[in-house]
């Protein structure tokens, strides 16, 4: 009977994010494979995947023609690099990831996974490449171990352990009244803001893809469970291309390139250090939230300082 309900439980939850005004498209990265706007090219092949180096070239985008959203955006992350977009609410960030997924066609301009047009390969490729841990994960009512199982067709009971175990979710199961048959979502147990991202980072990690897209909560967790999900996902981010779209920027010190994005224009560029010194719109920012960390409530968004 489950089974003939899950595509009910779909359809109401694409109905209800529709109603919300489609703002949490993160939340159905993962839920829908088949995207109404863009279709498989002809002839298209299957990406092959080496190391996953990304590549935006000048890339333009409107969600409508008569409003472009992204005015040529260009970056290139090699393979096993991190990239970190920051920005304030509405510069285009998680228009980025969405492009990447492809989402939507673009306009103009190219989106490259080692050295291939993304327009040019199937989707199917495309989105088995891709692993997205999204703001804010929406559960399917059915159990714990199948939401986690998602993340791979076929996945083993030992596999699925193994993935909750690193996302380090799997005690917490454990110790639940079914353990991995508990039934979640909606209609069943209500989890925590960190317990989903948890459950969101074993299902990315059973998919196991090369390239990574980090969209980083902007519901406030506590900071324990916020450190613990970092360390987490600097963990699984180590070996995949990573672009993570960061709201703390203590997060993303480390990374090999940020870029600051502003009404869908790169305005500025580079590592922590050198933005640090550059002085500009990041290093404002950064002293910002600093003065934040020192001074407790700590839970500051980028957003909330424009
Ligand atoms: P960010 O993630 O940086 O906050 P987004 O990439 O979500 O910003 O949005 C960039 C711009 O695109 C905003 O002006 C937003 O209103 C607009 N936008 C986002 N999603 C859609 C959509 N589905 N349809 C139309 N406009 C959208
Ligand atoms: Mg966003």
């Amino acid at each position: 009977l489950s089974q003939l309900f899950r595509p009910l439980d779909l359809l109401g939850m694409v109905y209800r994010t529709i109603r919300q005004g489609l703002i949490d498209m993160e939340a159905m990265y993962t839920l829908i494979d088949t995207p109404t706007e863009v279709a498989d090219a002809p002839g298209a092949r299957a990406l092959a995947v080496a190391g996953g180096a990304v590549r935006f070239d000048q890339v333009r985008f409107g969600y409508d023609p008569e409003r472009e959203i992204l005015h040529g955006v260009s970056f290139a992350v090699p393979a096993g690099g991190t990239l970190a977009i920051v920005g304030p609410s509405g510069a285009g960030k998680s228009t980025i990831a969405r492009i990447l997924f492809r989402f939507y066609d673009i306009a103009s301009g190219a989106v490259m996974i080692d050295g291939q047009d993304i327009a040019g390969v199937t989707q199917q490729s495309l989105r088995a490449a891709i692993g997205i841990v999204p703001q804010d994960m929406v559960l399917f009512n059915d159990t714990i171990g199948y939401n986690i199982a998602y993340g791979r067709e076929g996945a083993t009971q030992a596999q699925i352990e193994a993935a909750a175990r690193a996302a380090q979710i799997h005690d917490f199961i454990l110790g639940l009244p079914q353990g991995y048959d508990t039934r979640v979502g909606e209609r069943g147990l209500k989890l925590s803001g960190g317990e989903k991202q948890r459950v969101a980072i074993a299902r990315t990690l059973l998919k196991d893809p090369p390239v990574l897209v980090l969209d980083e909560a902007t519901s406030a967790l506590d900071s324990r469970t916020e450190t613990e999900i970092q360390t987490v996902l600097r963990d699984i981010s180590r070996k995949r291309t990573t672009l993570v779209v960061a709201h703390r920027l203590s997060t993303i010190v480390d990374a090999d390139e940020i870029i600051v994005l502003d009404q869908g224009r790169i305005v500025e560029r580079g590592r922590h250090a050198d933005l640090v010194r550059a002085d500009g719109l990041y290093a404002t920012m950064w002293a910002r939230q600093a003065a934040e960390r020192d001074a407790p409530p700590a839970d500051v968004r980028v957003e909330d300082m424009f």
